[in-house]
Formats: C-alpha cells, structure tokens, sequence
C-alpha cells in the first residue's frame, strides 16, 4: 500500500540547501514537503559541525601546551579524552539538529523521512530509511538537494583501514598513524584536528603546493607551521596501496561526487555532466520546473553557505522574485586549519594586471600578542590603476572570522582608501588589516 501526497515544491535532501530553501518557500505560504534522510546533511553530521566541535578541542590542547607556561598557568598532567570529545561531538549534532528540526517545523514545512527516487518529472517515490510503507509524493515544483560522498581513489577500497571523513569521526581511538591522501581543505584540517593530538601524521599532496588552490604565500606558511608541528608532507606524492599499508589508518580526501545514484534521474529527464546537476546561474535544470542546489551540481562552490545561498535563490525563482545570481556575491574561503586561514578574492598567483600588494604580520599585532599568538599574516592585493581591493588573505588567529569585512570590501569594490574609512578598535585582531593596507605598494 502507498500513500499519495501532492505540494507546490517537492525538496529532496535536508542539508544547508534543502533546509535554507524549504524554510524561506513555506515561510512564503507555499506548501513545501522536505525529504530527509538525514536531517542536516554532510554539514552537521560529518563536516563542518563535527570537525569544528574535535577542532576546538585541539585547539585548546595546543595552546595549553604551547602557551600555559607563557600565559603564567601551571598546568599538569594534560592528557586527551578521545571519547569525551566523540561524546561532546555527539551532543552538539543533536542540538543543533533539534534546533533545525523546530525552525523547519516552525516555517510550515512538513518533513518527510526516506530517500527519494523519481517516478517521472512531477512525482517522487518515498522509501522509509528503517522500512516500511513508501509514499509517492507529487509536486508542481521539485528541487534537488542530494549533496555530495566522498571520492573514491582508484584502486583504494574502503575498509577497515582505509576511510573517509565519516568514518574518521567515529574511529574507537586514536590511531598511532594516519596517513592522509589529498592536501585541500578537508585534508589539512584533518591533519590539523589529529597531529594537535598527538597522532603521527603524514599529508600527501599530489600537486606542488598544499591547498593547491590558495594563495602561493598562505599555503606556504601553513606549510611552515605544519612542519613544526611534525606534520610530514609529500608534494608531488603518488601513493601507492603498499605505501598507505604501513599506516594504521588512511585518509582518503580526493574530493567529493554529486550524490545522484539513488534519484534516478532518467525517470525525470535531468541531466548531469562530469561534476554533477546541470544547472545554469539561477539553480535551474534542463527541465524548467526542475531546481538543483550545492553540492549535487555542477556549480562551482561546494561549501555549506553557498548551498544555503542557492536554496534561497531557488526558492526566490519559485515564488517568482527576482533573485541575484550566486556569481554575483563574493563569497569568503574559510578553513578551518590550526590556524586558520580566510580569504576572499583574488590569490596573486594567477592574478592578471599590475597589484599592489601588502603585508602584515601576527606578530606586530598588539592582539595576537596578547593572545600568545606567534604565526600567519594578512595580505591585501589591490589593483595598481584603480587602487580597487582585489583579494584578502588571512592565515593566523580567528582568520575565519576576521576575513568577513573584507569579502563587503570585495563585493562592494572598495578602494584601498574606501576600507581604511572604517576604523578599527584596538587592540583587536582586524587591526592586521589597517596595517596590510598602509602597506600595500
Ligand atoms: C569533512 C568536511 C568538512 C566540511 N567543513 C565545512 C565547513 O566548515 N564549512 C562549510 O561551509 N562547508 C564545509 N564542508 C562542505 C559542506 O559540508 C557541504 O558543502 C554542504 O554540506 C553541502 O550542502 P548540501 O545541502 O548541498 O548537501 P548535504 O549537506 O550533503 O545534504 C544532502 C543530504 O541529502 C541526502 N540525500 C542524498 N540522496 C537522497 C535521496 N535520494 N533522498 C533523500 N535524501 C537524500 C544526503 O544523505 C544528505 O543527508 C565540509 C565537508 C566535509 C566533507
């Protein structure tokens, strides 16, 4: 027996895209079914949530141990809890997946467990994640929001040895070694989270700089750092199958492919390329009344604050507003490294034209003094005619954070002049870029 339910908009996937966009359509009075398989996504339950909760922990160990004596506190006998942390991060997912259950709940959307498959363009087939009776559901409208899986690496199988980001969270205890296949941003926070505890790290890169997508100079102090933590980095590295043997455990972060398999897209007529979903600036599919957000597409940004952002402008299309294009924003890289690193922009390798470029380290900021922080800079790029910010790069204490005005100095295409308007307090950290803009020649 199956049950038949009709909406307006039909949204398969409750990550960062689904939730934002379900949540702004029923807040707009349309009548709006979600499917969940598993409420929150890769974000909170094996990316950005998870990961940040362990990091924090690190972060503390560090400068504990790093910086107790500094900072006049005798401490003795520190010693990881890695069950407590497991623990902790267990219980700040399912707060933040109450929280989100109650927001979706309060905006009108209805949530509907299962996995969705298409049927045909307008209908779904709901199956029950635990069993039990499927539903088909009809929609005038449907957007998918599958998110991504980890790649594989060819000729690397999952096992027990040989994991992903998910598995790697819920590891019993520490491994005595980790070897990590791919320096992007998951892989060097990785390494970040397990060499702060303790963990006999190994990072392997198959291009010739870590975070091959960075900025030449960031990368090479995250470099510097991670080799004074002990970290041991292969560039240019091929690992092979007997390499990765003699590791307890290994990391496989190659990158991420669009979760589609289950939808049976066929069925619905969408089509996809090599990357994922084909959807042009607005979220929109080859089939019109077909949306897709983050990171099932084939869009360039695959990060939990631009799937939100696309959820909203899907569900703005639906209700026939006039939405502004994701290409249009100019959207902050966080990473979430110990340290961190921000940035925004333009990176000088690869930048066309004459810049003007400007340097600031942590280590003349009156703050991060203050805070024993020793590494990182700022880097301000600004084109030489125009005297336009063009890129901002933060590597150092809160860069995370801090890197958030410089993305409306970006968007807004302040000049170097325009961005020193606004002052800064002080002592604080952003005063890092006062300095990197006096700087700049
Ligand atoms: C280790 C790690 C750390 C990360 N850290 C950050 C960070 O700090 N900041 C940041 O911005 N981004 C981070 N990311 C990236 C971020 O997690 C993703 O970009 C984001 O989750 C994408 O959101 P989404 O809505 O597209 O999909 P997802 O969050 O992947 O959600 C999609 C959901 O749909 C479900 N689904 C799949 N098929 C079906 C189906 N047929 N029916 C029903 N449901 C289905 C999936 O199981 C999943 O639950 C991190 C990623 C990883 C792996």
């Amino acid at each position: 027996m199956t049950t038949t339910l009709t909406f307006d908009t039909l949204i398969i996937g409750s990550g960062p895209g689904g939730t934002a966009c379900a949540k702004y359509l029923a807040s707009h009075g349309n009548k709006v079914a979600l499917i969940s398989k598993e409420l929150g996504g890769e974000c909170l339950n094996y990316g950005c949530i998870p990961t940040k909760t362990l990091l924090w922990t690190t972060e503390l160990l560090e400068r504990i141990n790093e910086g107790g004596a500094t900072l006049g506190i005798d401490v003795q006998n520190v010693s990881v809890n890695w069950p407590h942390m497991q623990k902790r991060r267990g219980d700040v997912i399912n707060k933040l997946k109450k929280q989100l259950a109650f927001s979706v709940q309060q905006s009108g959307a209805i949530i509907i467990e299962g996995v969705a498959t298409f049927v045909d363009a307008h209908t779904v087939e709901v199956s029950p994640i635990n069993g039990g009776e499927k539903q088909i559901i009809s929609a005038k409208n449907i957007v998918i929001a599958t998110g991504s899986t980890p790649r594989k690496l060819a000729g690397f199988e999952w096992s027990e040895k040989i994991i992903s980001n998910k598995e790697i969270l819920e590891m019993p205890a520490l491994p005595s070694s980790l070897l990590i296949i791919g320096g992007g941003v998951v892989g060097v926070e990785f390494a970040s989270l397990f060499a702060g505890l303790g963990v006999a790290v190994t990072l392997a890169e198959a291009g010739a700089q870590l975070l091959p997508l960075a900025d030449k100079d960031v990368a090479q102090e995250l470099e510097r750092i991670f080799t004074r933590k002990k970290i041991t980095i292969l560039k240019d590295a091929k690992i092979s199958l007997d390499d990765a043997q003699k590791f307890d455990k290994v990391l496989v972060a190659v990158g991420r492919k669009a979760a589609t398999e289950s939808l049976n897209l066929t069925a619905a007529g969408v089509m996809t390329d090599t990357s994922g979903i084909a959807i042009d600036e607005l979220g929109k599919t080859n089939v019109p009344h077909i949306f897709a957000v983050g990171d099932c597409t084939n869009g360039k940004w695959k990060l939990a604050y631009t799937a939100e952002k696309e959820g909203v402008i899907v569900a703005e299309s639906i209700l026939g507003m006039n939405p502004i294009p994701l290409n249009k924003y100019s959207v902050p890289i966080t990473i979430f490294s110990l340290p961190e690193i921000g940035s925004v922009g333009d990176a000088e390798n690869g930048a066309n034209g004459e810049l003007l470029i400007g340097k600031s380290a942590y280590s003349g900021n009156a703050k991060a003094l203050i805070m024993a922080g020793r590494d990182g800079f700022a880097k301000v790029i600004a084109d030489k005619q125009t005297r336009k910010i063009r890129g901002v790069h933060l590597i150092g204490e809160r860069a995370a954070d801090l890197i958030a005005e410089s993305a409306l100095a970006v968007a807004n295409e302040l000049t170097l002049e325009d961005f020193a308007l606004s002052l800064r307090s002080h002592p604080v950290l952003s005063e890092i870029l006062k300095e990197a803009i006096e700087n700049c020649k």
